[in-house]
């Protein structure tokens, strides 16, 4: 449970951060469903279909 929510504040700093430094966009994903979507907010929220924090994904 800690070790996720510290996952999630990484994530989310990291977003934050390509966000201010380009205009590129970052993918957020869900791990269990293995969906990917663009972030489009400050928040990566949550998986509309399991409930699990999403993640920052890698850009490829
Ligand atoms: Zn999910």
């Amino acid at each position: 449970m800690f070790e996720q929510a510290v996952q999630v504040s990484e994530a989310f700093r990291q977003s934050a951060h390509q966000m201010q430094g380009s205009l590129h966009m970052a993918l957020k994903g869900c791990p269990e469903c293995r969906t990917t979507q663009m972030i489009a907010s400050p928040s990566l929220g949550t998986c509309e279909g399991c409930g699990s924090a999403l993640v920052v994904l890698p850009r490829e």
